[in-house]
């Protein structure tokens, strides 16, 4: 399944928040979408998924899911969203009883996602027994047991330190290069987008429009942090969303 935004626009009362976003979400592709802070994009991944709908333009679903997708559009966030009372295979159950999924299927699955994002071995600990980068490998397996046709990822690694941001990104792109999977992925970091988007669609300040869209050829396999040819393309992204942000950093200070 593949997605296509035509024309998406939206207005909250008399404040226009997106205009115009027309782009396409190939199967097997990561889209990176970045922008300054406060252009849309949580609210663009809001229009894709279905929770809200836009004033304008509309989201195509190209195809039909997988089969055996219990949930075509699934979300990671930024803050994890783990139930801390529940241990992580107990996370995952949750989304496969919501499906009716139990006892030995919902193992199976369990023991899949989790051998992915290399989390075999800890089913029994409780969320505030893992590190943050952990947390959130549990998020992403979490998103995987519903078999997604497209994963919306909104900052997913912004809560993050640096260093555990630089192992996460190796595991997204070793998760992928094994099966490759869709996604959305929103960031504000350029490192990210370069290193994990097939393309890259860079916004505006509000009402996010689209600047440009980067396309990066290289298999995300062969990207290193500090490859000359994606540090060159960085400066290009950063050279796009400078003046952008410091008006909207203004605009902000403005009230
Ligand atoms: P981003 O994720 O790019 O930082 P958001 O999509 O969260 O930006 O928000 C874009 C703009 O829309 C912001 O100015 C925000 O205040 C506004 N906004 C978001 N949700 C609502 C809402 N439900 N009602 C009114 N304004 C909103
Ligand atoms: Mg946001």
């Amino acid at each position: 399944m593949d997605l296509r935004l035509q024309g998406v626009g939206h207005s909250y009362d008399d404040v226009t928040v997106l205009k115009d976003i027309t782009l396409d979400v190939p199967r097997g592709h990561i889209v990176c979408i970045v922008g300054p802070s406060g252009c849309g994009k949580s609210t663009l991944l809001r229009f894709i998924g279905g929770l809200e709908q836009p004033t304008e333009g509309k989201v195509l679903q190209i195809g039909t899911p997988p089969a055996d997708s219990l949930n075509p559009l699934t979300y990671v966030f930024q803050d994890f969203a783990l139930l801390p009372w529940r241990s992580v295979a107990g996370n995952i159950s949750l989304v496969l009883e919501d499906h009716g999924i139990r006892d030995q299927a919902a193992k199976e699955i369990i023991d899949d996602v989790l051998a992915r994002t290399n989390l075999t071995g800890f089913e029994k600990a409780l969320p505030k027994q893992l590190s943050g980068g952990m947390k959130q490998r549990v998020a992403i397996a979490r998103a995987l047991a519903v078999r997604p046709a497209v994963m919306l990822m909104d900052e997913p690694l912004s809560a993050l330190d640096s260093q555990t941001r630089e192992l996460l990104m190796d595991d997204l792109v070793g998760l992928w290069t094994r099966s490759p999977f869709t996604a959305v992925y929103v960031t504000h970091n350029l490192a990210e987008a370069v290193r994990l988007g097939h393309s890259i669609v860079v916004l505006s300040r509000r009402p996010g429009k689209i600047r440009e869209i980067v396309t990066l050829d290289k298999p995300l396999q062969d990207r290193q942090m500090g490859d000359a040819d994606l540090e060159e393309k960085q400066k290009h992204l950063w050279s796009l969303l400078r003046e952008e942000a410091r008006t909207a950093d203004t605009e902000l200070l403005d009230g």
